[in-house]
C-alpha cells in the first residue's frame, strides 16, 4: 500500500484543500458528507455582501439577486447533467420534496400509489407519508431498490429514492431505475442529497423527471443553506406546486392581480429567498466546477478504498459495497457501542457521524481531504475500538 504522503504528493486536487478554512482544532474531519467545509472564498464573498451589497446597496441590490434562484440552479444544472432552466435554488431539500411529491401527483392524477425505500432518510419517509394522506395515495414501501419490480405498476404515480443511500453508501443506477420506473409509466423523484457534487450525474441522460438535493454537504454551501430542485422540461408546463407565491410568476416585480407561473423552474419559487446563503451556495458549486466532478470522483474511489482496506485490515466490520462503483463517497463501521466510539473519537478532534443504531460513518469530502488526514482519523478510530472492546 503506497502512503498517505505519497498518495497526498500524486493527487491532482490537493491543491484545493488551500481553498478551504482548515485552522481549527479538527485533526480529521469525516463529516464533510454531513456538512462541508467553509471555502475561503466563501468567507470573503459573505463578507463582501454584508458590507458593500447590503450595507450600501441596499434595495437596489435585489435588480442583481433577484436572478440568484435560477443562475446557481443553472449552475448546479451544469453538475448534475441538467439543462438551463430546470433547477432553482430554494427552502430546504425536505420542502422541495414536498413541494415536488405534489408535482408528481398532479402529472400523474390519475394513479394513486407512492413508492419509497424503507430505510430512506427520515424527512423523505415523513414526507411521503404526509403527502400521500392529503393527495390520497397508498404508500409501498419496499426494503431495498431492486425489490422496486414487486411494486412497480399501473398504479405508481411517483417513485422517491435517493441515488446514495445515507446509511450504507450504496450506491443506485439512476438511469436503469429511472427507465423501470418509465416502463409503468411513473414519475422518478431523486434525491441526490448524497451525490451531487461528488461523482458524475446525468439527469437529462437518465430522463429524470423530478430530483431534489443538498447544498451544504459536498457543495460546501454552508449550514442552512437552500436546497435545489429539478423538473425536466417536459414536465414544467404542467408542474402545479402547492406554495405558488410572487416569486414562481414570471416577474415579480410587475405585481399582477392574476396569477400566472413563470415557464421554468422558477415556476417552484415560492417567497424571497436567502440571498446569503445562495452565494455562499454558488461559491461552493464553482469550486466543485472547477475541480471537475470526474476527477472528484476518481478522488473519492480512491479515498474510500483505501478506507475500507485501511479498517479492513484493523479487523473492524466495514458496512460499505465492496464494488467501487456502486459505493458513495463514504464507509461505515460496524460497532454495538458505535455512539461512545464517535464520542471518544470526537474528544480527540476527529469527527465522523453517528448514526442509529450501531454505525460510525465516515465520509470522504474529496476537495477538502488529504489522504494524510484520512489516514490520521482511521488510526484514531482502530485505537478507540480497541480500547473499547
Ligand atoms: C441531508 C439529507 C436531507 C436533508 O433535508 P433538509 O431539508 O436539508 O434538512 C434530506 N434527504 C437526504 C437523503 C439527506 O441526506
Amino acid at each position: 500500500m503506497p502512503t498517505a504522503h505519497e498518495l497526498d504528493a500524486a493527487d491532482p486536487l490537493a491543491a484545493f484543500r488551500d481553498r478551504f478554512v482548515t485552522d481549527g482544532d479538527v485533526v480529521a474531519y469525516l463529516d464533510g458528507n454531513s456538512l462541508g467545509r467553509l471555502p475561503v472564498a466563501t468567507r470573503e464573498r459573505l463578507a463582501d455582501f454584508v458590507q458593500r451589497e447590503w450595507g450600501r446597496d441596499l434595495i437596489r441590490g435585489w435588480e442583481r439577486w433577484v436572478d440568484l434562484p435560477s443562475q446557481v440552479g443553472d449552475e448546479i444544472g451544469r453538475l448534475v447533467g441538467s439543462a438551463p432552466g430546470q433547477v432553482v435554488v430554494a427552502d430546504s431539500t425536505s420542502v422541495c420534496l414536498f413541494k415536488l411529491l405534489h408535482v408528481g401527483a398532479g402529472l400523474r392524477a390519475d394513479r394513486d400509489e407512492v413508492v419509497v425505500e424503507e430505510h430512506a432518510f427520515p424527512t423523505d419517509r415523513y414526507l411521503v407519508d404526509a403527502v400521500a394522506a392529503t393527495r390520497g395515495w397508498t404508500v409501498r414501501v419496499v426494503p431495498h431498490v431492486s425489490d422496486l419490480p414487486d411494486v412497480l405498476g399501473e398504479r405508481t404515480a411517483v417513485v422517491v429514492l435517493s441515488q446514495v443511500d445515507y446509511r450504507t453508501g450504496e450506491l443506485h443506477d439512476l438511469g436503469a431505475t429511472t427507465r423501470s420506473v418509465h416502463a409503468v409509466g411513473a414519475i422518478t423523484l431523486w434525491d441526490l442529497c448524497h451525490s451531487v457534487g461528488v461523482l458524475p450525474i446525468d439527469l437529462d441522460g437518465a430522463g429524470a423527471d423530478l430530483a431534489v438535493g443538498c447544498t451544504y454537504k459536498y457543495l460546501n454551501g454552508g449550514p442552512g443553506a437552500p436546497a435545489f430542485l429539478h423538473v425536466a422540461g417536459q414536465h414544467l408546463a404542467d408542474a402545479e406546486q402547492p406554495v405558488r407565491g410572487w416569486w414562481s410568476t414570471p416577474d415579480l416585480f410587475a405585481m399582477t392581480d392574476a396569477y400566472r407561473p413563470a415557464q421554468d423552474a422558477r415556476r417552484m419559487l415560492s417567497g424571497t429567498p436567502p440571498v446569503a446563503g445562495m452565494l455562499a451556495v454558488q461559491e461552493g458549486v464553482r469550486l466543485v466546477a472547477e475541480a471537475g466532478v470526474e476527477a472528484i470522483r476518481a478522488k473519492s474511489v480512491a479515498l474510500t478504498t483505501r478506507a475500507i482496506d485501511l479498517l479492513d485490515s484493523a479487523g473492524l466490520e466495514v458496512v460499505a459495497p465492496r464494488e467501487a462503483a456502486r459505493r458513495g463517497s463514504q464507509v461505515s463501521v460496524r460497532h454495538p457501542r458505535a455512539r461512545e466510539v464517535t464520542a471518544a473519537l470526537v474528544a480527540r478532534g476527529v469527527v465522523p457521524d453517528f448514526r442509529p443504531p450501531d454505525l460510525v460513518r465516515i465520509g470522504l469530502s474529496p476537495l477538502t481531504m488529504s489522504f494524510d488526514e484520512l489516514d490520521t482519523g482511521i488510526a484514531l478510530l482502530v485505537e478507540v475500538v480497541r480500547a473499547l472492546d
